[in-house]
C-alpha cells in the first residue's frame, strides 16, 4: 500500500503574515490527517519561515526548484545542500511553468532531479502534456519521453528516492481537471513503463495527480488505483481547501 503524498506548490505567492496564517490552518486540522503525507513548497525566501512554524510537526517542506550547481558565480539561483540546511525534505523538478515560462528542457530536468537525489533530497518530477499534445494524440509519447530522460540518466532504481507528479498542463490553474479516467489512464501508462524495467520500484512508487485539483473532485481522482495523491497549486493557498484535499487522500487509503 503506497501513502499518498498531498503536497502544496504555492507558487510565487505569500506574505510573512499570510504564511504564517497559512501554516497555523494546516497546523490545527493536521490531527485528522493520519495516513496522508502532507507537504508545503513555499517560495524559497519563505522556507526558513516555514521550517520554524512546522516544527514539531509531521509536515515536511520543500523547495519549488533548485540550481544543478552547488555553490558559485550563479546569480539568483539557489543549491540543494542550501535546500537541505533549512531542512528540506522535497523539492519539485520540471514544473511546467519552469519548462515553458523558464526553458528548462527533459535534460535539465533530469539533472536537476540527479542533482536532488544525490543530495538526499527527495525530487517530485513534473510530467505532463500541453493541449495541443493530447489533442495530437501524443500525451503517452510526451510523458514517456518527459519519464525516460531521467531514467537514461539516472537508472531505473533512482526513481525509488522520488515522487512523480503527472499535471497536464492544460488542467494547471485553469480550473479544468482531467477526469478521474483521464488522469488514471496516465497514471497506470507511467506505471506500466516503469513496471517493465522495475516491477518493485514501479509497485511502491507514488504517483500524484495536480492540476485544479479541488476538494470537491479530489475524492474522484484519489479513488482510482494509480494516484497516490496530489500536488496542488491554487487550492494549497487556502487552509481549509488544502485540508479537504488532504482529508480526501486520507480516506482513500
Ligand atoms: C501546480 O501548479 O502544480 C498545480 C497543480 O496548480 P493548480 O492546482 O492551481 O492547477
Amino acid at each position: 500500500m503506497r501513502q499518498p503524498l498531498v503536497a502544496g506548490n504555492w507558487k510565487m505567492n505569500g506574505s510573512v503574515g499570510s504564511v504564517r496564517e497559512l501554516l497555523a490552518g494546516i497546523k490545527a486540522g493536521i490531527g485528522a490527517i493520519d495516513k496522508c503525507e502532507v507537504a508545503v513548497c513555499p517560495p524559497y525566501i519563505f522556507i526558513p519561515q516555514a521550517q520554524t512554524e512546522l516544527a514539531g510537526t509531521p509536515i515536511p517542506w520543500g523547495g519549488q526548484n533548485l540550481s544543478t550547481e552547488t555553490s558559485g558565480a550563479f546569480t539568483g539561483e539557489v543549491a540543494a545542500s542550501m535546500l537541505l540546511d533549512f531542512g528540506c525534505t522535497y523539492v519539485i523538478v520540471g514544473h511546467s511553468e519552469r519548462r515553458t515560462l523558464y526553458g528548462e528542457d527533459d535534460a535539465l530536468v533530469a539533472k536537476k532531479f540527479a542533482v536532488a537525489r544525490a543530495a538526499g533530497l527527495k525530487p517530485i518530477l513534473c510530467v505532463g502534456e500541453t493541449l495541443d499534445e493530447r489533442e495530437k494524440g501524443v500525451t503517452e509519447e510526451v510523458v514517456a519521453r518527459q519519464l525516460d530522460a531521467v531514467i537514461k540518466l539516472e537508472g531505473i532504481k533512482a526513481l525509488a528516492d522520488g515522487v512523480i507528479a503527472y499535471e497536464p498542463v492544460w488542467a494547471i490553474g485553469t480550473g479544468k481537471t482531467a477526469t478521474p479516467e483521464q488522469a488514471q489512464e496516465v497514471h497506470a501508462f507511467i506505471r506500466g513503463r516503469i513496471k517493465t524495467r522495475d516491477a518493485g520500484v514501479a509497485e511502491k512508487l507514488r504517483i500524484q495527480y495536480g492540476g485544479s485539483m479541488k476538494p470537491d473532485n479530489a475524492a474522484e481522482l484519489m479513488a482510482k488505483p494509480d494516484i497516490d495523491g496530489g500536488l496542488i497549486g491554487g487550492a494549497s493557498l487556502k487552509a481549509k481547501d488544502f485540508l479537504g484535499i488532504c482529508k480526501a487522500a486520507n480516506d482513500s487509503v
